[in-house]
């Protein structure tokens, strides 16, 4: 009788066994595949600026070409998407630095003035006004410093490249709760049918427009894997033609 028990047990045991063991198999395979679809989605992303910056050095290189504005065109042209391509292989790194950074400690850091630094920072640099307004003077919060400013510069990228006025970052907490950062803009806005993937890497909801704009599609999806390892959350709410609302949960 007791045999027949232990063959039973142990039965179930190499079922669940096996179980495990596919599910870990299958996670490996998913993984692998998400890993080459983001190579070849970055090596398709690189290629773009590359041909366009190789046709308009070709264009230069002819001889023929003596009208100064079609070489000033072409040199602005090579300008842009060298530019692109800086600002690609660099959020490139940040995604590749994204495991590394996961060492990186979490201090007491005072949200409010941290905003307020960076919102000057973008009012100086970027000749776009920043508003910052909080519901208390003060908000201490035990994260990593880097990781957030990282955050919070690509939603105020964004949000001063998808509007035309000012930007405004809302701080508010509930006694010693949740604190939450909101990057609000009053630009074109997201349509109801993207809002579901601008999360997503490589996402972008217009790519010609994104191009103008110089954007990747990176910068949110490396928003939010900062805000997980912080054990955070961010989310989108938005309309188009009125404006779009980042919210960050701490
Ligand atoms: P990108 O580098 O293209 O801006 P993101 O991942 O940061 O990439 O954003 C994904 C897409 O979401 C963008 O291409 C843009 O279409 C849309 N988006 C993000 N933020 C805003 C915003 N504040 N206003 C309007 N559209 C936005």
């Amino acid at each position: 009788f007791q045999t027949i028990i232990f063959e039973k047990e142990s039965k179930d045991e190499l079922q669940q066994m096996g179980l495990v063991f596919n599910k870990m198999i299958q996670r490996l395979k998913e993984n692998q595949y998400k890993q080459q679809q983001f190579v070849s989605d970055a090596s398709h992303e690189l290629k773009t600026p590359i041909t366009v910056i190789e046709s308009y050095a070709n264009l230069l290189k002819r001889r023929d070409i003596s009208d100064p504005k079609m070489q000033k065109q072409a040199a602005e042209s090579i300008h842009h998407e060298a530019l692109r391509m800086k600002r690609l292989t660099s959020q490139l790194l940040d995604i590749a630095a994204l495991d590394e950074q996961d060492i990186l400690p979490n201090e007491q850091l005072e949200i409010v003035g941290f905003c307020e630094k960076i919102a000057h920072i973008f009012t100086e640099t970027k000749n776009r006004f920043v508003h910052v307004d909080s519901i208390k003077k003060e908000i201490i919060a035990f994260t990593n410093r880097e990781k957030i400013e990282q955050v919070i510069i690509i939603l105020l990228d964004n949000a001063i490249k998808y509007s035309k006025g000012d930007v405004a970052i809302y701080i508010d907490q509930n006694d010693k709760g949740p604190i939450m950062i909101s990057v609000e803009d009053e630009g074109i806005g997201i349509p109801k049918k993207d809002l579901p993937y601008v999360f997503d890497r490589f996402y972008r909801v217009d790519s010609s427009r994104s191009r103008e704009t110089g954007g990747s599609g990176l910068g949110l999806s490396i928003a939010r894997e900062l805000l997980h390892s912080l054990g955070g959350k961010i989310s989108i709410t938005s309309e188009e033609n009125k404006g779009t609302s980042v919210k960050v949960t701490l």
